[in-house]
């Protein structure tokens, strides 16, 4: 019997941190699970996916409205938005989302949930404003918060992250954003639909620098015709605010180029994320980090065999699905003492731009990094019914297939990708051929058949050759085609 208080000890209440310890109870486990702000339910609830998804669907309706005479519809003038009571349609859903993560519903799981800071004394204990508590595990889900690009001036100015512009109650005329990610580029939309005159400012050469260039060309071309300014291989150099008007410098890439200066009301920082290791004392604990993280092998642990770090903290796929899958796999390995591993090649991700960007497996980008070989398979939207009957017309499916027929990744840019991917994340989890995915008769009408249209796309080409067709003509004596256009 080990003489520790629990079997199991959580520092954070996030997505990482509440999958744990519904998990661990599920054991028998007894698990504390320690929080340091006054709720549950970390960035993606409060200022991460929850609010931005809501935002989006808000700023999304509002845009539809302005396009009704695209659908025959009479034009409709609009007042203008009232940001608080769009944000305050946000903390609603927050609130709705909250009562599934209260500390009574843990505490009926039979977890136990305490609130305060927590430090290590050593690598079984931690003090807890004062109370020593110790566990025979610890799983470190701490979470990211917005990284401060090194910018001078900009930490003496009242620039917004993530955590700040969910409780704006005025809209600002203008808006700068700093960082041309997934973060940055869907609170630019929202906030340009909504009415704000938005500039972009991104380093990299490309929006969504992880992804194909083509892909992020047309979200690009999309934001654009809503109006947004994108400056890419853009440095940010100085920041301003005098008289409630942010001044951003910015010149180019290499910093040394001719400058220029951008003004705002507002600035909205969201470029990059650093790890929350602050004051939990790793050191005493002996558990090794970097500017990026926690490292950890692929069953999740540190380089302390009883302490685990999953989620945001750990530096890999920043994404609540990942945290929620990390965390699966460190409490079964530090309960059941099991060797679990992740495997992050075949996990997706999206970015809820409109339109939606989701990915799975290789792109271009990682299998040219990788030297594998590919050839490249799309099927446009514009092809699709569905989208033609929606006017969502814009963006594609591509797939990336090895010389020998083997799906090795797919990319989808367009309505509702982040829900047609899962298509292929089960393909590639499964190893479903895709003759499969191409002989499956998809429902009539879907955008879901530009999956099965590119699948069949691979397979047509080597039915309907010209060698084949020769062969069926001698074969079955057929007398080939009926009508040709005049040329
Ligand atoms: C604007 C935005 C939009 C996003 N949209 C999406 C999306 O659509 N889909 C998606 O998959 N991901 C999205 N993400 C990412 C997602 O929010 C994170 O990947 C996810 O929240 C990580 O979960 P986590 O458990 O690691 O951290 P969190 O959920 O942030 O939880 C960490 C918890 O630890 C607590 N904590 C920190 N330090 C301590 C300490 N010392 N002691 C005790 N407690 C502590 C924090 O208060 C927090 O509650 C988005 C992020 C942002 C910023």
């Amino acid at each position: 019997m080990s003489k520790n208080d629990y079997d199991l000890g959580i520092i954070g209440g996030g997505a990482a941190g509440l999958t744990a310890a519904a998990g661990a109870v599920q054991f028998g486990a007894k698990t504390i699970l320690i929080e340091k702000s006054a709720k549950l339910g970390g960035d993606c609830l409060h200022y991460g996916c929850v609010p931005s998804k809501t935002l989006i669907r808000t700023a999304g309706v509002y845009a539809l409205l302005k396009r009704t005479t695209e659908f025959g519809l009479p034009q409709i003038q609009l007042p203008p938005v009232d940001l608080e009571a769009v944000m305050n349609h946000v903390k609603n859903v927050i609130d709705k989302i909250q009562q599934h993560d209260s500390p009574e519903r843990f505490c009926n799981l039979g977890a136990q949930v305490v609130f305060g800071n927590a430090s290590f004394i050593d690598d079984h204990s931690v003090n807890l404003d004062g109370q020593n508590l110790s566990a025979r595990s610890w799983i470190i889900a701490t979470g990211s918060s917005p990284a401060l690009p090194p910018v001078e001036g900009l930490v003496n100015t009242p620039y917004l992250t993530n955590e700040t512009i969910f409780s704006q109650k005025k809209l600002p005329a203008n808006l700068i954003v700093l960082g041309g990610g997934p973060i940055g580029l869907e609170l630019a939309q929202a906030m340009g639909r909504l009415g704000s005159r938005v500039t972009i400012v991104e380093f990299m050469d490309q929006i969504l620098g992880p992804e194909d260039q083509d892909i992020a060309d047309i979200l690009q071309e999309q934001l654009k015709e809503e109006g947004i300014t994108i400056h890419t291989a853009t440095k940010a150099v100085k920041a301003q605010y005098d008289d409630s008007l942010f001044s951003l410098t910015i010149t180019d890439k290499s910093g040394k180029g001719q400058t220029r200066v951008l003004k705002a009301e507002a600035l909205l920082v969201a470029a990059g994320r650093k790890p929350n290791i602050d004051g939990l004392k790793l050191e005493a604990a002996g558990v090794k980090f970097t500017p990026r993280g926690i490292p950890t092998d692929p069953s999740m642990k540190t380089n302390i065999k009883h302490i685990y770090a999953c989620g945001d903290v750990n530096g890999q796929l920043p994404f609540t699905h990942v945290a929620g899958y990390e965390a699966g796999i460190a409490l079964t390995n530090a309960i059941l003492r099991l060797r679990r591993k992740a495997d992050y090649a075949k996990i997706g991700w999206c970015t809820y731009t409109d339109p939606e960007i989701a990915s799975i497996g290789y792109n271009e980008k990682r299998a040219k990094e990788k030297g594998i070989k590919y050839r490249v398979w799309e099927e446009q939207y514009a092809e699709n019914d569905r989208a033609q009957a929606e006017g969502t017309t814009k963006g594609k499916i591509k797939l990336l297939v090895s010389p020998a027929g083997k799906l090795l990744g797919c990319q989808i840019i367009g309505a509702h990708a982040g829900d047609l991917i899962h298509e292929w994340v089960i393909a590639l989890n499964g190893g479903i051929k895709l003759s499969t995915i191409a002989a499956a008769v998809h429902i009539y009408p879907t955008i879901s058949e530009v999956s099965k249209r590119v699948a069949g796309k691979i397979f047509a080409e080597k039915i309907f050759s010209d060698r084949t067709k020769n062969i069926l003509k001698f074969v079955f004596s057929l007398k080939g085609r009926a009508c040709s256009l005049p040329k």
